[in-house]
């Protein structure tokens, strides 16, 4: 018998409050899919295998299944085997609760909770871990009305990169994107075309998350689907910074923390337009950069448990110049940060310049790109000039480079 068994694919979505009747035959089971059911789940519960079950009820796509949908279950199922039965795995050094849960295609909670565990970062090398049965085999299957399509520009993403995310329905709709429990800015300007980005942190931890869309129509009718992401591991080299000698101790710590309360407050706001056009530009001519973003950080040669937030640029009293169109919404000498500037792309999406020596540019001035910025400095804490490029959405720092190696924006016509 040909293994049908694949892992569990990027997409898995519920769809609430939507009831499509199945043609059960007499004698047969049914069962009305819960929020939170998998078809892996109820197909272990009733012995069958997923692809009979997807068969048996027309279902071409098991990863799509309804909240409040009916499925038929034939009765006499009990010598059916399931796909996968459920098996132990043992933690090996370098694990995570993530990590094992996307290699069984699993959600990370669900791991935990199967196995009593209360916090996710607290498993032990030698632990015995039950992975559940059986996974679903994806097909395809449409999305529930108004939902024409979702695209994502990658799936896997990995830490610390820009996901697009782009939403087609099929009649004008208000339409609400949330991350896990962080909202997604959207752009939709003809009530059917939808788009955003979505920061995924660096340190996020390996695994499948939820990318959750709801679709309001003109007469109140919701209609929401969720969107599983795979966030992979980042390739990220680790550096040992060693603090300079009295300069940790320059700011009291609540000086460092208005600072970044100050630009928190600034970029956690989403303006509605996108201002950038196209690919980034480098903010520097001839860019040499000698510290990458998400590079991990340990202190002192302590634990691993920082990253760079930006890409560092070398350079002293050299032009920065906008790398896309934006509006100024800091210029300002900042403690920690020195001559900063940070300007508004539009969505959600921020770049910032710090420690320069000098800025040209004020608050509300609107730039094109190439416009110049200011001039490389090492103002602020730093231990020597250079710029520090930095790129936030919804408030995470995410790796500019990508911006300019990859253009981040939808197709032209949507
Ligand atoms: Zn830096």
């Amino acid at each position: 018998m040909v293994k049908l068994l694949r892992r569990l694919s990027a997409v898995i979505a519920i769809f609430i409050a939507l009831a499509m009747p199945v043609s059960a035959q007499s004698g047969d089971i049914t069962y009305t899919i819960q929020v939170g059911d998998t078809l892996s789940e109820i197909a272990l519960k009733y012995n069958v295998t997923i692809a009979e079950l997807a068969a048996y009820n027309g279902i071409t796509n098991p990863d799509l299944i309804f909240a409040g949908r009916t499925l038929a279950v034939p009765a006499d199922n009990t010598a059916l085997p399931a796909e996968v039965a459920p098996q132990t795995y043992t933690v090996q050094p370098g694990d995570t609760l993530g990590t094992i849960a996307a290699r069984f295609g699993m959600r990370t909670n669900r791991l935990a909770q199967e196995n009593n565990i209360a916090n996710i970062n607290l498993i032990e090398v030698g632990q015995v871990l039950v992975i559940p049965g059986t996974q679903p085999t994806p097909v395809s299957y449409p999305l529930p009305a108004p939902f024409e399509s979702i695209t994502l520009s990658h799936n896997p993403i990995a830490q610390g990169k820009t996901l697009l995310v782009s939403v087609t329905l099929n009649t004008t709709a208000t339409l609400t994107a949330d991350f896990e429990t962080r909202p997604v800015a959207l752009s939709g300007n003809d009530g059917r075309h939808y788009w955003g980005v979505v920061g995924i942190h660096a340190l996020s931890e390996v695994g499948l998350y939820s990318l959750a869309f709801r679709a309001t129509l003109p007469d109140g009718t919701e209609t929401s689907v969720a969107q599983d992401v795979v966030v992979s591991a980042g390739d990220y080299a680790t550096e040992t910074i060693i603090p300079q000698p009295g300069r940790e101790g320059l700011l009291a710590p609540d000086v460092i923390k208005a600072e970044a309360e100050k630009l928190a407050a600034l970029w956690m706001q989403a303006t509605p337009e996108k201002q950038w056009q196209g690919a980034f530009l480098y903010p520097i001519a001839n860019p040499h950069i000698t510290s990458y973003f998400g590079t991990r950080r340990s202190y002192g040669g302590g634990p691993v448990n920082g990253y760079h937030a930006g890409s560092d640029f070398a350079g002293n009293g050299v032009p920065i110049y906008a790398p896309a169109a934006g509006t100024v919404v800091l210029a300002e000498k900042l403690n920690v940060r020195g001559n900063a500037v940070l300007i508004d792309h539009g969505l959600g999406v921020y770049t910032g310049y710090w420690h320069q020596s000098q800025s040209v540019v004020k608050v509300g001035d609107r730039l094109e790109p190439g416009d110049l910025i200011g001039y490389t400095g090492n103002t602020g804490l730093v231990t020597g000039p250079h710029l520090h490029w930095e790129m936030r959405i919804g408030g995470i720092a995410v790796d500019p480079i990508q911006w300019i190696t990859e253009t981040i924006e939808p197709n032209s016509g949507e």
